[in-house]
């Protein structure tokens, strides 16, 4: 399961490291691989948690390290957002994000238009190298916890 997605990032990794000298060990790789096989945005505590099921002594202080280290790289991409714990993404082209309020769950969303905006102009004084619009609300599970068919229902009998 992702299995080609982590080979892939895997020979990526390799000539990152290798251009900015840095040692690939194999924490770092166990690391990066358990990041690039879960696209839900997770915390370092959830990269924490999967990294010590094949190696049990690793620090959260260490995988903290790792992650901060290859964002600074940019190999992988810090989502934050105001209020809630960073979170991180092996995704780093350009895409959004829907950020559920109730549940903390956070998707990607891709929208040509988005990624077409109209920036800021040089009077800013300002240079943009990226931008992310994230839309807060309530995913689709939040919206409607229950199953259709007993709402169905439930509203017959009001109506009736
Ligand atoms: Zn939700
Ligand atoms: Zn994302």
């Amino acid at each position: 399961m992702g299995e080609g997605d982590a080979t892939r990032f895997g020979a990526e990794i390799e000539k990152i490291c290798r251009e900015h000298s840095l040692p690939l060990t194999s924490q770092r790789r166990v690391v990066l691989e358990a990041l690039s096989v879960r696209p839900t945005h997770p915390t370092v505590d959830e990269i924490w948690e999967d990294v010590r099921r094949t190696m049990p002594d690793i620090s959260r202080t260490t995988v903290y390290r790792i992650l901060e280290t290859f964002t600074r790289l940019r190999v992988i991409r810090k989502v934050c957002h105001p209020g809630t714990v960073a979170r991180y993404e092996s995704r780093t082209s350009r895409h959004h994000h829907l950020l559920c309020l109730q549940c903390g769950r956070m998707e990607d969303l891709d929208d040509a238009a988005l990624d077409r905006l109209a920036l800021p102009g040089k009077e800013t004084g300002f240079q943009i190298e990226d931008y992310s619009i994230q839309f807060r609300g309530l995913c689709s599970q939040c919206v409607s916890p229950s199953d259709t068919g007993s709402r169905k229902r439930g509203s017959q009998a009001i109506g009736g």
